[in-house]
This record gives C-alpha cells, sequence and structure tokens, in this order.
C-alpha cells in the first residue's frame, strides 16, 4: 500500500494514499469455506472408516441444557454432522432447572466413559449454573472446544492439544488457500477467549507478526491497514469498511450479524439481487464484521455466510477425531496416526 505524510500542525501523520482508494483492479478472490469444510469432512470420515474397523469408533456427546432456541439448532448441526462422518454421537438434554451439581455429575459420568472421546457443551447455560465451573469439569483430553485452561495452555506453548474450532478453521482457511503466514503482518481485532485470542496465537505459532486489537485499540484503522492479514471477530454489521483494509491484504471475517432492520440492510446490500430476494422471503440476513464494499479492496475475502462458518462444525469433528486419537494412542491403527 502507498502512504504519503500529511503536514499537520506539529507532527507528520501516516494516512492513506488516495491512489489507494481507488479501486482494486482485480476484486477479491472469495474463499469458498463451504468447500474447504468440505474436504475436510471427507477427510475426517475417512479417518473414523479406519478407526471403526480397528474397533474403537470416536465418540462425541453434546450437552444441551434447556430450550435456548439457537442451542438447539447448534446442537443439530453437530449430530448431524457427526452422523454423516461416521462419528458415534450422543445428544444429552439436562432440564433448564438442573443445577451446577447435577451437570458436574452428568460431566463427569461423560468423562469416565471410554466410548466418549469428546464432550461438548452447549452454551449459555441457564443463570443459575456455574458455566465456569463446568467448563473445567470437562477432561481436558475430551475438551473438543479447546476452552479448558490446559488447552489454552498447550495452545499458547506450542503443544499438541485441542484448539478451538472457528479459529482453527480460520487457519485451516488461510493454509488450504496457499495464504502465506510466516513473516506476514496479521491484525486481529476481537480479543474474546474464544475466537480473537486463540486466532491469534494460531498465527502467532505460524510465525506471523500479530497485533490483537479491541475496543480500547488507538486508531483501529490505521492499525488494521498494516495487516497483510486481517481477523474481524468483533460481532459488528460490516464495521470494517474499506479504510481498514490495505490493498490485496487477505481478510477473514468471522463475525455472524443478523440484519433485520430494512434501512440498515439497505445500507449495506441496495442492488445485491440475490440477498433483496432472500431478505424479503426471511424478514433478516446473515452479514459479517466486514462491509461489502471491502471486497473492492481486499485480495482475498472470506463471505458470509459460506466463509469461517462451515469450519467451525468441520473442525470440532476433526477436533473429537483428534481426541480420540491422543487418548487411544498407538493402539489406533498407523494410518490413521496424527
Ligand atoms: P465477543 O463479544 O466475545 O468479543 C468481541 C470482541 O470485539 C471484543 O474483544 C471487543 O473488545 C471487540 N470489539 C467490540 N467492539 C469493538 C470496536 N468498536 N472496536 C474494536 N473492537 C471491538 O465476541 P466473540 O469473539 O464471541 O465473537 C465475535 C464474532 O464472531 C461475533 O459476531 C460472533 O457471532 C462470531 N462468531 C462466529 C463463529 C463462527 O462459527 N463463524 C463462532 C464464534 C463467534 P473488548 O474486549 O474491548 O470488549
Amino acid at each position: 500500500m502507498k502512504f504519503r505524510f500529511a503536514a499537520h500542525s506539529q507532527c507528520k501523520i501516516l494516512e492513506p494514499d488516495p491512489e489507494s482508494r481507488k479501486p482494486n483492479p482485480m476484486p477479491a478472490t472469495i474463499l469458498d469455506g463451504t468447500k474447504i469444510a468440505q474436504d475436510i469432512r471427507s477427510e475426517v470420515a475417512a479417518e473414523v472408516k479406519i478407526m471403526a474397523a480397528a474397533g474403537m469408533r470416536p465418540g462425541l456427546a453434546v450437552v444441551l441444557v434447556g430450550h435456548n432456541p439457537a442451542s438447539e439448532i447448534y446442537v443439530r448441526g453437530k449430530v448431524k454432522a457427526s452422523e454423516e462422518v461416521g462419528i458415534y454421537s450422543e445428544k444429552l438434554t439436562p432440564p433448564e432447572s438442573s443445577t451446577t451439581a447435577e451437570l458436574l455429575a452428568v460431566i463427569e459420568d461423560l468423562n469416565r466413559r471410554n466410548d466418549i472421546d469428546g464432550i461438548l457443551v452447549q452454551l449459555p447455560l441457564p443463570g443459575q449454573v456455574d458455566s465456569k465451573k463446568i467448563l473445567m469439569a470437562v477432561d481436558p483430553a475430551k475438551d473438543v472446544d479447546g476452552f479448558h485452561p490446559v488447552n489454552v495452555g498447550f495452545l499458547s506453548t506450542q503443544r499438541p492439544g485441542l484448539v478451538p474450532c472457528t479459529p482453527a478453521g480460520v487457519l485451516e482457511i488461510l493454509k488450504r488457500s496457499n495464504i502465506p503466514i510466516a513473516g506476514r503482518e496479521a491484525v486481529v481485532v476481537g480479543r474474546s477467549d474464544i475466537v480473537g485470542k486463540p486466532a491469534a496465537m494460531l498465527m502467532l505459532n505460524a510465525n506471523a507478526t500479530v497485533t490483537v486489537c479491541h475496543s480500547k485499540t488507538h486508531d483501529l484503522p490505521g492499525v488494521c491497514r498494516r495487516a497483510d492479514i486481517l481477523v474481524a471477530a468483533i460481532g459488528r454489521a460490516g464495521m470494517i469498511t474499506r479504510d481498514f483494509v490495505k490493498p490485496g491484504a487477505t481478510v477473514i471475517d468471522v463475525g455472524m450479524n443478523t440484519v433485520t432492520d430494512a434501512a440498515e440492510f439497505n445500507h449495506f446490500f441496495a442492488g445485491n439481487a440475490k440477498r433483496e430476494e432472500n431478505f424479503r422471503k426471511k424478514g433478516s440476513t446473515l452479514m459479517g464484521d466486514v462491509h461489502p464494499e471491502v471486497a473492492e479492496v481486499a485480495g482475498a475475502l472470506t463471505p458470509v455466510p459460506g466463509g469461517v462458518g462451515p469450519l467451525t462444525i468441520a473442525m470440532l469433528m476433526f477436533n473429537t477425531v483428534k481426541a480420540a486419537k491422543m487418548r487411544r494412542g498407538t493402539r489406533v491403527p498407523e494410518l490413521s496416526r496424527a
């Protein structure tokens, strides 16, 4: 990206060259997360087949407490994906009124079972439950969400462990799209424990120079414009505009925001016939944290939907097989060892 020095009263400020606001003659390559996720699921299915033939079919337990409609949809997707790749899955549905002690008993039982390799507790849990205590109780070897502090520690010390699914999916998109990471400037906007921090750690481990931004970051657009790889994990529809993006950069949009307001929809998507038809039918549209205009500046971009989203479940399947292999160690047939 070209920069010019702007002479302000006392000091010189680095501003983007107006040249860089010109549309990129080559619009961004759209990184097809659905295809990448499908490839991973096929690879996982092949591994599961080998393991099952050796009597070690990986097993996943999903704990869904109460009746949160969004959680029910997510869990249905996870169980269906497990069936498709041949993983044994079990859905446990303790009632909404469950206490921390009752859920701890459920987790302890799953920890003990040899046919269960992965345990996933669907969040959020009801208000009366101590969520941290429940997540801490999951055996780190079965923690397929990668949220347990033991797995967080393994990630930050580059030891084998279970990595949170969405950030792991971000890395898979980069690697499988042949986007170089080592030596590049990576900027992650968002510092949550489940997305921003692990995504930053994974890119650091892959030898990027990583900056993590958040709501208190000064000159966010300026920091983001340094990025060769920009990861947006904020939860604010269309916040990352072209002014945040170095021409040619790779932009990974983790955000999932539901837009229902017609004026907001038109602001982002007026003239997009496919989106308009969908919005008319459903009354809402799913969009990321990245403004559609970024496609004119970026070199490569993940769409929403169809970008990072599908990778999350694919990496859950991957993690379940990884947990099974790590637990069962040398008994796993040679071909399917990591
Ligand atoms: P959190 O709300 O936990 O974290 C959001 C982060 O964004 C925080 O670190 C916050 O900063 C930062 N932030 C908020 N506003 C601003 C701002 N104006 N400027 C700079 N930084 C800001 O969200 P999650 O990490 O859980 O999720 C992020 C997004 O990713 C959401 O849209 C979520 O739906 C989506 N998501 C998608 C998944 C998928 O499968 N594709 C899976 C998981 C999440 P601070 O820390 O200072 O508050």
